[in-house]
Protein backbone atom coordinates (compact mmCIF):
# COMPACT_ATOMS: atom_id res chain seq x y z
CA UNK A 1 0.00 0.00 0.00
CA UNK A 2 2.86 2.73 1.30
CA UNK A 3 4.60 1.86 -2.57
CA UNK A 4 1.29 2.22 -4.42
CA UNK A 5 1.36 6.16 -2.62
CA UNK A 6 4.30 6.84 -4.15
CA UNK A 7 3.98 6.13 -8.42
CA UNK A 8 4.03 9.22 -10.52
CA UNK A 9 3.62 7.47 -13.65
CA UNK A 10 0.27 8.55 -15.39
CA UNK A 11 0.40 5.46 -16.56
CA UNK A 12 0.55 3.28 -13.87
CA UNK A 13 -1.79 5.59 -12.10
CA UNK A 14 -4.39 4.92 -14.37
CA UNK A 15 -4.23 1.26 -13.72
CA UNK A 16 -4.05 1.42 -10.61
CA UNK A 17 -7.69 3.22 -10.35
CA UNK A 18 -8.98 0.97 -13.56
CA UNK A 19 -7.73 -1.80 -10.99
CA UNK A 20 -9.21 -1.08 -8.33
CA UNK A 21 -12.58 0.10 -10.09
CA UNK A 22 -12.93 -3.29 -11.41
CA UNK A 23 -12.17 -5.18 -7.50
CA UNK A 24 -14.94 -2.85 -6.08
CA UNK A 25 -17.28 -3.59 -8.56
CA UNK A 26 -16.68 -7.33 -8.95
CA UNK A 27 -17.02 -7.43 -4.80
CA UNK A 28 -19.79 -4.17 -4.13
CA UNK A 29 -21.45 -3.53 -7.22
CA UNK A 30 -23.78 -0.77 -7.00
CA UNK A 31 -24.38 -2.26 -3.40
CA UNK A 32 -23.28 0.83 -0.56
CA UNK A 33 -21.60 -1.13 2.25
CA UNK A 34 -21.16 -0.15 5.75
CA UNK A 35 -18.52 -1.14 7.68
CA UNK A 36 -18.96 -1.38 11.61
CA UNK A 37 -15.33 -2.30 12.60
CA UNK A 38 -14.89 -4.16 16.01
CA UNK A 39 -11.75 -3.86 17.56
CA UNK A 40 -10.55 -6.76 19.67
CA UNK A 41 -7.25 -5.52 20.61
CA UNK A 42 -4.61 -2.61 20.72
CA UNK A 43 -1.91 -4.52 21.18
CA UNK A 44 -0.02 -2.85 18.11
CA UNK A 45 3.71 -3.10 17.53
CA UNK A 46 3.60 -0.96 14.60
CA UNK A 47 4.08 2.96 14.10
CA UNK A 48 1.11 4.24 11.55
CA UNK A 49 0.91 7.85 11.54
CA UNK A 50 -2.91 8.11 11.31
CA UNK A 51 -3.41 6.08 14.05
CA UNK A 52 -3.90 5.74 17.54
CA UNK A 53 -3.04 2.54 19.02
CA UNK A 54 0.71 2.80 17.63
CA UNK A 55 3.56 1.27 20.15
CA UNK A 56 4.87 4.72 20.63
CA UNK A 57 1.68 5.98 22.18
CA UNK A 58 2.83 4.45 25.92
CA UNK A 59 -0.58 6.25 27.32
CA UNK A 60 -2.75 3.77 26.65
CA UNK A 61 -4.24 0.65 28.59
CA UNK A 62 -3.13 -1.96 25.94
CA UNK A 63 -5.27 -5.33 26.31
CA UNK A 64 -7.18 -7.57 24.18
CA UNK A 65 -10.79 -8.05 25.14
CA UNK A 66 -11.97 -12.12 26.01
CA UNK A 67 -14.29 -13.69 24.00
CA UNK A 68 -16.88 -12.74 26.20
CA UNK A 69 -16.53 -8.91 25.66
CA UNK A 70 -16.39 -9.98 21.77
CA UNK A 71 -19.91 -11.47 22.15
CA UNK A 72 -21.16 -8.96 24.13
CA UNK A 73 -19.82 -5.77 21.82
CA UNK A 74 -21.10 -7.73 19.18
CA UNK A 75 -24.40 -8.22 20.39
CA UNK A 76 -24.77 -4.74 20.86
CA UNK A 77 -24.88 -4.11 17.24
CA UNK A 78 -28.13 -4.86 15.05
CA UNK A 79 -26.66 -5.85 12.20
CA UNK A 80 -24.60 -9.27 11.26
CA UNK A 81 -21.01 -8.63 10.67
CA UNK A 82 -19.58 -10.53 7.78
CA UNK A 83 -15.62 -8.81 8.42
CA UNK A 84 -14.27 -8.06 11.53
CA UNK A 85 -11.29 -5.38 11.32
CA UNK A 86 -8.84 -6.34 14.43
CA UNK A 87 -5.64 -4.95 15.17
CA UNK A 88 -4.25 -7.76 16.80
CA UNK A 89 -1.96 -9.08 14.14
CA UNK A 90 0.69 -6.21 14.21
CA UNK A 91 1.78 -7.96 17.35
CA UNK A 92 2.02 -10.90 16.73
CA UNK A 93 4.51 -12.18 19.90
CA UNK A 94 1.56 -10.73 22.13
CA UNK A 95 -1.40 -11.91 20.41
CA UNK A 96 -1.58 -15.10 19.06
CA UNK A 97 -3.24 -15.78 15.58
CA UNK A 98 -5.24 -18.72 17.35
CA UNK A 99 -6.68 -15.84 19.35
CA UNK A 100 -7.92 -13.47 16.23
CA UNK A 101 -9.14 -16.34 14.36
CA UNK A 102 -11.47 -17.29 17.61
CA UNK A 103 -12.20 -13.47 17.82
CA UNK A 104 -13.56 -13.43 14.50
CA UNK A 105 -15.21 -16.63 14.43
CA UNK A 106 -17.32 -15.28 17.47
CA UNK A 107 -17.62 -11.47 15.62
CA UNK A 108 -18.94 -13.11 12.52
CA UNK A 109 -21.47 -15.61 14.08
CA UNK A 110 -24.94 -15.67 14.66
CA UNK A 111 -26.06 -14.69 18.45
CA UNK A 112 -26.51 -18.18 19.19
CA UNK A 113 -23.70 -19.25 18.10
CA UNK A 114 -21.65 -16.32 19.24
CA UNK A 115 -22.85 -17.18 22.85
CA UNK A 116 -21.70 -20.46 22.27
CA UNK A 117 -19.07 -19.87 20.68
CA UNK A 118 -17.75 -17.33 23.55
CA UNK A 119 -18.41 -19.70 26.54
CA UNK A 120 -16.40 -22.58 25.17
CA UNK A 121 -13.02 -20.68 25.42
S1 LIG B 1 -3.23 -0.72 15.05
FE1 LIG B 1 -3.04 -1.02 12.84
S2 LIG B 1 -3.09 1.05 11.97
FE2 LIG B 1 -2.64 1.26 14.17
S3 LIG B 1 -0.40 1.35 14.33
FE3 LIG B 1 -1.03 -0.79 14.57
S4 LIG B 1 -0.90 -1.67 12.49
FE4 LIG B 1 -0.93 0.56 12.29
Amino acid sequence: MAALMHVSDPDLLHEIFDTAQHVKQAIYGRRLVIFAPLYVSNMCANECTYCAFPARNTELERRALTQEEIARERGRSSTRATSACCSSPASPTRVRVSYVLKSIETSTASPMTREKSAAST
